[in-house]
């Protein structure tokens, strides 16, 4: 699974390099040249984390990052701003309006990639390309395959991404509103019941190899994935 990116950028050659250098990473990438724009693809898309230029025309990238931080919808996604100015005070200016991080221009590509990365991991694990293993099942992100020692898992792409989840977090409850919110996006609005179908299916796939019992129902409150099996 890509993270997915949306760069706000006016600067068409700086937007063309960091989506050109994104795209090389296998990030999925969506841009906008202002807060309008910017507006438009966040009513289409979930981005996995901003990255804002701070001077545009029209609303700041401040600005914006502002008003999208006090937006139920888009809160949660991270931002980094972009900034031409080495001021420290702007710095500081540019975290208290909610971004998680700032890059100073001019950056060289790998700084950019590394900084995306260390941020999808403490934003979102469930983001990074790592394999995870619980019991007997296997999951490489990098490859998006599932297997049981020689066996491959015949997975969908929605269960994929839900058992990616309950693999990086496991042992804890989460209700369906919080698996939509983490597996679906957060605007993405779906009713919850289609949580359950999906767990369903995910269940019947993992059934052959007797890991189905590791998604477990706690009633009244959700899911939970766990390798202890229930009495
Ligand atoms: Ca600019």
């Amino acid at each position: 699974m890509t993270a997915k990116i949306l760069v706000v950028e006016d600067e068409p050659a700086v937007r063309d390099m960091i989506v050109f250098v994104l795209t090389q990473t296998d990030y999925q990438v969506l841009q906008a040249e202002d807060a309008r724009e910017a507006r438009v693809r966040l009513k289409e898309h979930a981005p996995d984390l901003i990255l804002m230029d701070w001077m545009l025309p029209g609303a700041s990238g401040v600005e914006l990052t502002r008003e999208l931080k006090q937006d139920r919808v888009t809160r949660e996604i991270p931002v980094v701003l972009l900034t031409a100015r080495g001021e420290e005070d702007d710095k500081i200016r540019g975290l208290e309006c909610g971004a998680e991080d700032y890059i100073t221009k001019p950056f060289s590509p790998r700084e950019l990639v590394a900084r995306i990365k260390v941020i999808l991991r403490r934003i979102s694990p469930h983001v990074s390309d790592e394999t995870v293993v619980a019991g007997s099942l296997c999951l490489d992100p990098a490859t998006h395959r599932v297997s049981v020692e020689e066996d491959v898992v015949d997975l969908g792409p929605t269960e994929f991404r839900l058992l990616h989840f309950f693999l990086t977090h496991q042992e804890k409850v989460y209700s369906r509103s919080r698996l939509l919110d983490q597996v679906w996006g957060t605007n993405v609005f779906i009713e919850e019941r289609t949580v359950d179908v999906h767990i369903r299916r995910l269940r019947k796939a993992l059934e052959p190899y007797g890991a189905d019992g590791m998604i477990q129902t706690v009633r009244g409150a959700g899911y939970r994935f766990s390798e202890m099996a229930l009495s």
